[in-house]
């Protein structure tokens, strides 16, 4: 039987289609954040991450004595209602905290107080470079304790110190493609509750943990899903996924099978490992606590949050963009380091006033300068260490002051810089440096005239160069010139003075 042509065209170029097409992953993130309360989430222990004593704030709550009553925190559900609203969710306006029951020597009461069917926030979203990836919902609970496995020993300890920990859970929908976005989310996120105050959302120290789940497929429906935990950094979320996406596709490609299963990061080797697999759905008997009075909220405590919310990073982003015009890579520094941003503004603020005087042009400039030497010198004398103002010995004024100096050409960039690290070491202003270390720049034009005849008489051979027509003569006695002032003099100023003299001398030969 004969196929007419122009069909049998077709069934082979979507058969060509079908093959080459990749399978496309689909990724959902789980953010656990410990929030940063004084106390814990229903007792009044204190909250305390960097408490090493093992068993030291404990009570017979959060160690779940028989009898204890919990009695939930108020600033921990402020705070996760605080991070709904900057994260476009929706607060529900009534919701109630429930049972999870199951099992494990860390989980003191042998179930874990959180919330089921009515968390505290849902549907709302994160624009990640213009993509808008969808929250499903964001949940208080309690911390766990801490398993401790003495090395040989046929025991464990358990240290329950980070029992009772208010804990934010955060999930998103499966909107995320690749380990890149992934990553930007969870940085994003990270900068987000930091801004607010909520969390130190420190990776290393396991206050930020993130778990994945990632399936791929070719067609609409869903492939199996792998959960991939224990992600201590950023860097390896994004390399964890980007293995998993590569490891599932050469499984698929060769007709194998996904297994649904639950993955470890081992970081060494850089893959990921199975950890166990997925019985059915775990069933935790969910029921409501009976302890803890269900929660309702009125619009009015919801508004008194909402005008809490601090200027969030991308509000910043874009304002500093169009404010300052500031080139990206610098921006991004400043919105990671809030601190480091806020003194900018403070120095910006102190030379307002001189700024004013100056055309838009110029304000540009100046502010550029400023950013200069807050990100890459300040940067750099810091040595990777963060910028906390509190520690930082410069203050604004000053910082502003040496601002001033440089845009006026008062002091070469070169001594700019050991102004600068002297202001780093001691605090002191730019102006008494400059003076007890004579570094001023020689404005005196009649003094530079002087050395400058002296350099080019005892030069007559760069002088000759110059005459037959060597431009880099004149470099050269420049360089002379600037060593014999000890970088103080204008380099421009010497350039313009150096050809009006050796022109006068051709002139005059
Ligand atoms: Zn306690």
């Amino acid at each position: 039987m004969d196929f007419p042509g122009l069909f049998y065209c077709k069934l082979n170029s979507i058969l060509i289609y079908l093959l080459n097409m990749a399978y496309k992953p689909t990724i959902g993130l789980e953010i656990h954040a410990e929030l940063k309360t004084n106390s814990k989430m229903f007792c009044s222990c204190k909250n305390d991450p960097d408490e090493k004593r093992p068993n030291f704030n404990i009570c017979p709550v959060c160690t779940g004595q028989p009898g204890s009553l919990p009695v939930a925190n108020a600033e921990a559900v402020k705070m996760v209602i605080k991070t709904g609203l900057a994260l476009n969710c929706q607060i529900s306006e009534n919701s109630k905290f429930d049972r999870k029951n199951y099992f494990y020597p860390d989980l003191p009461k042998g179930y874990q107080i959180s919330q089921y069917d009515m968390p505290l926030c849902q549907k709302g979203y994160l624009e990640i470079d213009g993509h808008k990836i969808g929250i499903t919902r964001i949940h208080l609970e309690e911390d766990t304790g801490k398993l401790i496995h003495p090395e040989g020993a046929d025991y464990s300890l358990v240290d329950l110190n980070r029992a009772g920990i208010p804990l934010m859970e955060l999930v998103t929908e499966s909107d995320l493609t690749s380990g890149k976005e992934a990553k930007e989310f969870a940085q994003e996120l990270q900068i987000i509750l930091r801004y607010l105050g909520v969390s130190f959302a420190d990776m290393e120290k396991g206050q930020m943990r993130v778990e994945v789940n990632i399936s791929l497929s070719k067609t609409g429906k869903l492939g199996t899903k792998v959960e991939i935990k224990n992600l201590n950094s950023f860097k390896t979320v994004q390399k964890a996924i980007d293995f998993e996406i590569e490891r599932q596709q050469d499984i698929l490609e060769s007709g194998g099978k996904i297994i649904q299963e639950t993955r470890g990061w081992h970081d060494k080797k850089e893959i990921t490992f199975s950890q166990r697999e997925k019985e059915e759905a775990h069933d935790y008997r969910y029921f409501p606590e009976p302890d803890l009075p269900p929660l309702h909220f009125y619009k009015i405590f919801i508004e008194e949050i909402k005008n809490e919310i601090p200027e969030l990073p991308e509000q910043k982003r874009k304002r500093f963009t169009k404010e300052y015009s500031l080139d990206k890579s610098a921006v991004e520094i400043f919105i990671i380091n809030k601190d480091l941003s806020e003194y900018f503004e403070k120095v910006i603020s102190e030379l307002d006033e001189w700024i004013e005087q100056n055309t838009d042009n110029e304000f540009k400039k100046i502010v550029k300068i400023a950013s200069n030497y807050l990100v890459s010198d300040v940067q750099g004398l810091l040595q990777n260490k963060q910028f906390v103002e509190t520690e930082f010995k410069i203050v604004p004024e000053n910082f502003a002051e040496l601002i001033k100096i440089i845009c006026k050409e008062e002091i070469s960039s070169k001594i700019a810089k050991m102004v600068l690290s002297d202001m780093f070491h001691t605090g002191s202003d730019p102006s008494s440096i400059i003076d007890s270390n004579n570094w001023g720049q020689m404005s005196d034009d009649g003094e530079l005239e002087k050395i400058i005849k002296e350099i080019i008489l005892k030069n007559p051979k760069a002088v000759k160069d110059y005459k037959s027509g060597k431009q880099n003569a004149v470099q050269f006695l420049a360089g002379q010139v600037m060593s014999q002032t000890r970088g103080t003099a204008n380099p421009e100023k010497v350039g313009q003075l150096l050809i009006k003299l050796l022109t006068n001398l051709s002139d005059s030969l």
